[in-house]
C-alpha cells in the first residue's frame, strides 16, 4: 500500500495559518489533521481531541521522556508537541496528515529524515499580519507585542521550506494549497500503485 504523505505547514502567529489549515481540510478529501498535544489551556469553542490533545505539564514530560513526540517544541510559554504513534500508524494506513506546527517543530520533523511536504505561508505585509492578530482578539497587548516581535525571526525561516504561499484572501490561498497537495499526489513515486492498477488491465505484451 502507498504509504501516506506528511504535510508540514508553518507560518508566524496571526497569518491565518489555522484558517487556512480548516479550508484546506474542507477542501481536499483524504486529507487529515494532526491532532498535537499542547499544556496551552483551551481556548472557548475548542474541544479535547479535535484543536489539540489538552496535557497537564507531567503528561506532557512523561510523553516527552518516552520518545512519543515525533518533535515538539515551546512556543509562546508553552510546549506542543506531535504524537509519533498517531503519525506512523496514519501514514503507514496510506493517510495524507497535515501538521500545523511552529518553525522549531518544522526544522525537527526535516532533521528527522521523515519524508514531508512543507508548506510556508506569509501574510501579505507585516500590517495585514497586526490587524489580523488585534481582529482575533484572542491575546492581550503584551502577548500580541510578543508575537509580532517574533514575527520578523519566524518569517526569515520561509527559505527551508518546500512551497511558499501568501494569504492575501483566504479562499484563493487555499486554493493554491490545495494545488500543492494535488501536485504532490501526482508525483510519479507516490501514484505509482495507481498506474500499477491500470496498466493490469491492459492486454499482456
Ligand atoms: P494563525 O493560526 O496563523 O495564528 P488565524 O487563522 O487564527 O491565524 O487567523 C488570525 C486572524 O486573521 C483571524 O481572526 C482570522 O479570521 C483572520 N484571517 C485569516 N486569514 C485571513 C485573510 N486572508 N484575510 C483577512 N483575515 C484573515
Ligand atoms: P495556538 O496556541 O495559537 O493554537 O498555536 C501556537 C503555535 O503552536 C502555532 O504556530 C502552531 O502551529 C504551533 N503548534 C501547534 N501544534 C504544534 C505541535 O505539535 N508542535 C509544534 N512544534 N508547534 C505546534
Amino acid at each position: 500500500m502507498r504509504r501516506g504523505t506528511l504535510f508540514v505547514i508553518s507560518a508566524p502567529s496571526g497569518s491565518g495559518k489555522s484558517s487556512l489549515a480548516r479550508g484546506l481540510l474542507r477542501a481536499v478529501p483524504g486529507l487529515e489533521f494532526s491532532v498535537s498535544h499542547t499544556t496551552r489551556p483551551r481556548r472557548p469553542g475548542e474541544e479535547d481531541g479535535r484543536e489539540y490533545h489538552f496535557v497537564d505539564e507531567a503528561a506532557f514530560d512523561a510523553m516527552a521522556a518516552g520518545g512519543g513526540f515525533l518533535e515538539w517544541a515551546r512556543v509562546f510559554g508553552h510546549r506542543y508537541g506531535t504524537g509519533r504513534v498517531a503519525v506512523n500508524r496514519a501514514l503507514e494506513a496510506g493517510r495524507d496528515l497535515l501538521l500545523d506546527i511552529d518553525v522549531q517543530g518544522a526544522r525537527q520533523v526535516r532533521e528527522s529524515g521523515m519524508p514531508s511536504v512543507s508548506i510556508f505561508v506569509l501574510p501579505p505585509s507585516f500590517s495585514d499580519l497586526e490587524a489580523r492578530l488585534r481582529s482575533r482578539g484572542s491575546e492581550d497587548e503584551d502577548e500580541l507585542h510578543r508575537r509580532l516581535a517574533q514575527a520578523r525571526r519566524e518569517a526569515e525561516e520561509f527559505r527551508s521550506y518546500d512551497y511558499l504561499v501568501i494569504n492575501d484572501r483566504l479562499e484563493r490561498c487555499v486554493e493554491d494549497l490545495r494545488s500543492v497537495v494535488t501536485a504532490e499526489r501526482r508525483r510519479v513515486s507516490r501514484a505509482e500503485g495507481e498506474a500499477g492498477r491500470i496498466l493490469a488491465t491492459f492486454p499482456g505484451r
